[in-house]
């Protein structure tokens, strides 16, 4: 969780984590002011500039600027306006600044500010991560296109003459007649392609006139959005409006809100009202979702509540065109957007008067960005709540345990919404042993034993009588995912990833799931050059192909990165789902989030240990809200639904707890645990890791890190020794890490950030760090 923004550094000061320089020094005269910066393209330097006179009312804090250093210019960010230097009188100016307006809001500068500190990241690269990329590189490449006004018509005579002279220019008076005497020149070129060129006597005769204008790539310009009403709130859900309604309308001594609320029990609808409220008062709103949640579907329901303003949506995700990103960014900048739809990064989007931030799935993994700066979104929406004094909604049916932790000590306040919307009770949860299957082994072939199971053999057959669909599960692609040497145990790996590789039969390849290399599957095995090598394990493509062959009247469908590789496939295939021209639909984590069908009344979970099994604290955790999610499927129309979940741990508490819908008797008993052994949410957990093409090297980087970390450790603080990464190697880097824990997070990251910049580190290693991990793989 992080800290409050009080913690926000007060004063500007220089980091020193990649080493710092000082200010370059020059008389300037004429200057108003001066601007303090942060360069955008080096280390952590924070630079004083005087403002020249000319540029006086338009440099403020968040304002893009080009400055001199040394005999370059380079881009730069205004951080603060100070009225001293230590260097006044002696100061370069700055040259000229970038954009029409700031680029960044002063609350994204502080935010900036903040993450830089937190996940000890250099400010530059956090202010790089805030701006696209076509945002940053190309500022106002908008579009254009010419608008051509027809303002006077040839006299009959002159436009006969101009038929038979130059029939495309009479052509291009034609369509424009024919449209009321307005049309863009791309609208023209469809019927005269070369129009562009033979305007200009066209222009000089004063029949037509042409003016600019930019064209705004929208990605949504083909879609049809229906006007929905708000609905009459349930009980619950008017009671946890009504509360967030107070907030809204005094949020400056607002908690964060946790909106704790089953699958299906209307937590949208209340998002919805919410906004339309925030914005009546005049407010802006930010919604973040999950990049697969983030569906057309999703979209369109806010497209379509708030269609009187639909141009004024705004939605950033990684789907889009650079075009269609930077014109979509640039809409919410000129105050051209009331709302704002995005995944992750849209956290940074540089709205003003934010009056509620909503993070939909807060619990997530794929809130937290992968690479420098490891940011959470969530906990980024808590901080930028709190520096803009908005409201922060943090919406879920599994909450993490950070926030159910969070709202347990009365930091973020709770709101329940216990039943489903349509009065309609949760799914009937049933769970099948698989070591029993295993030693019934009766039913279909060997070969099928330990995927269908004799329950949910039963069950699905008795869908298709009734004509009811199913959804299978299963996070994993291909068709077997191991091959192992009979002889001497030897699986077959990637070379450069230490993982199983994957039969992909349809393309008859081994797959390494990692790095995405290819090969034939050998046929004897590599380490002992015997035949007898055995496929084993299943994935999506074998689930498909043991389903025909059990149900061959049945009309199935597979969804994963496989079978569905443009968009618009998975939007027509959950159309046909959806219309009933499929009765078993199998797939991957796709099909896990957000799908509502009403004549879904059975979801198969064909292994609910895959993600049990995972090395890592929040395993269980992971597990129960998959678990959660995919039940979620289950029953949303008229018929109760059913839920058979396959496991080969049926007891474990992730399994138990979700088969009794009882989120908080497994947050209890987890939190136990996790108190015990001082894991997160008691403490904060730092990762460090290492890679690199050298086994040695890499471990040797972090057993130096390991030693000079324990010289003046700060209090309380747990580290483990270095040790290989679950994945001991992937991309052809070895890969280590060190796990340190303490419940105090600034002394344990400055720490660090002290000792890494001391430490000379092999070339060819790249050591990262990672504050509070979603994962340790
Ligand atoms: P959640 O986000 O909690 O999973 P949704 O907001 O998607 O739930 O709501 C589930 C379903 O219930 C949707 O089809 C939605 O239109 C419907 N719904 C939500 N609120 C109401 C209400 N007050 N009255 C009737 N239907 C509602
Ligand atoms: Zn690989």
């Amino acid at each position: 969780m992080p800290p409050a923004a009080s913690s926000t550094p007060a004063k500007p000061k220089q980091s020193d984590l990649f080493g710092a320089e000082t200010a370059e020094v020059e008389m300037a005269l004429g200057a108003t002011g001066i601007a303090r910066v942060q360069l955008e393209d080096a280390g952590a330097m924070e630079l004083d500039y005087g403002i020249p006179e000319a540029l006086a009312d338009k440099v403020v804090i968040g304002t893009r600027v080009m400055v001199p250093l040394q005999n370059r210019r380079v881009n730069a960010v205004v951080l603060a306006l100070l009225d001293e230097s230590p260097h006044r009188g002696k100061l370069k100016e700055i040259a000229s600044i970038i954009g029409q307006r700031p680029m960044f809001t002063p609350g994204l500068v502080k935010l900036a500010r903040w993450i830089a500190e937190y996940y000890v990241v250099s400010p530059h690269q956090v202010l790089r991560t805030m701006l696209p990329q076509a945002v940053r590189d190309k500022p106002g490449s908008f579009v254009m296109d010419s608008h051509l006004t027809l303002v006077k018509e040839p006299a009959p005579a002159e436009f006969e003459k101009l038929r038979s002279k130059a029939p495309m220019q009479a052509r291009v008076l034609d369509i424009l007649r024919s449209c009321k005497g307005e049309a863009t020149l791309s609208q023209i070129r469809q019927d005269v392609p070369r129009a562009a060129t033979i305007l200009k006597p066209l222009l000089k005769a004063g029949w037509i006139t042409r003016s600019e204008v930019r064209v705004e790539r929208d990605p949504f310009h083909d879609e049809q959005f229906l006007p929905s009403q708000p609905l009459t709130l349930t009980e619950e859900q008017q009671a946890a409006y009504d509360r967030i309604l107070k907030v809204i309308e005094s949020p400056e001594k607002s908690k964060p809100i946790l909106l704790h609320g089953i699958t299906g029990s209307g937590k949208t609808e209340v998002y919805l009202q919410a906004i339309a409220r925030v914005i009546e008062r005049g407010g802006t709103a930010l919604v973040l979702v999950p990049e697969i949640a983030l569906t057309p579907q999703t979209i369109e329901r806010f497209k379509a509540r708030f269609s009187s303003i639909k141009d004024r949506i705004a939605v950033l995700h990684s789907h889009l065109s650079d075009g269609e990103r930077h014109d979509e960014w640039f809409k919410i900048h000129e105050d051209r957007a009331d709302i704002v739809i995005g995944a992750r990064s849209a956290i940074f989007a540089p709205l003003e008067r934010l009056g509620i931030i909503i993070v939909d799935e807060e619990h997530e993994p794929s809130f937290k960005q992968d690479e420098t700066p490891r940011y959470h979104a969530r906990d980024v929406a808590v901080v930028r709540g709190s520096l803009e004094k908005c409201v922060v909604l943090l919406g879920s049916a599994t909450p993490s345990l950070e926030s159910f932790e969070n709202a347990a000590s009365g930091k973020y306040e709770v709101l329940h919404l216990t039943k489903r919307t349509d009065g309609r009770t949760l799914p009937l949860i049933r769970i099948v042993d698989m070591r029993m299957e295993r030693r019934k082994g009766t039913g279909t072939s060997v070969a099928n034993a330990g995927i269908l199971s004799e329950k949910l053999r039963a069950a699905i057959t008795s869908r298709l009588e009734k004509k009811e669909q199913t959804i299978l599960f299963l996070n994993r692609r291909g068709f077997n995912t191991s091959l192992t040497c009979l002889g001497c145990g030897e699986t077959v790996q990637c070379q450069d990833c230490s993982i199983p590789m994957t039969l992909h039969k349809h393309e008859n390849r081994l797959v390494c799931h990692v790095c995405g290399s290819r090969r034939l599957p050998p046929t004897k095995c590599p380490a002992c050059q015997e035949p007898g090598l055995k496929f084993t394990g299943f994935g999506t493509e074998r689930v498909e192909a043991v389903v025909r062959e059990v149900f061959p009247q049945a009309r199935i469908a597979r969804v994963d990165t496989d079978t569905i590789q443009r968009k618009n496939q998975l939007r027509d295939l959950l159309r046909e789902f959806r219309a009933q021209k499929i009765d078993i639909m199998i797939g991957t984590q796709m099909i896990a989030k957000g799908l509502d069908f009403p004549n879904v009344t059975l979801v198969g979970v064909l292994n609910a240990d895959l993600a049990l099994n995972l090395p890592d604290f929040r395993a269980a955790e992971r597990t129960l809200q998959l678990l959660v999610q995919v039940a979620g499927r289950a029953g949303r129309g008229e018929v109760k639904g059913e839920v058979v979940v396959q496991t080969y741990a049926p007891h474990s508490p992730a399994v138990q707890f979700s088969r009794h819908n009882d989120f908080e008797g497994f947050a209890q008993q987890e939190l136990e645990q996790r108190r015990a052994f001082h894991y997160p949410p008691y403490t904060h957990v730092v990762l460090l890791a290492s890679r690199g093409k050298h086994q040695t090297m890499a471990e040797f980087a972090l057993q130096t890190l390991h030693r000079r970390l324990l010289v003046d450790l700060p209090e309380k603080v747990i580290m483990g020794e270095p040790a290989p990464c679950a994945m001991a190697k992937a991309h052809g880097q070895f890969r280590y890490q060190l796990l340190l824990r303490s419940s105090k997070i600034r002394p344990l990251c400055r720490h660090i950030q002290q000792v890494i910049v001391a430490t000379k580190l092999p070339a060819d290693v790249i050591v990262t760090w990672d504050v509070d991990p979603v994962s340790l793989l």
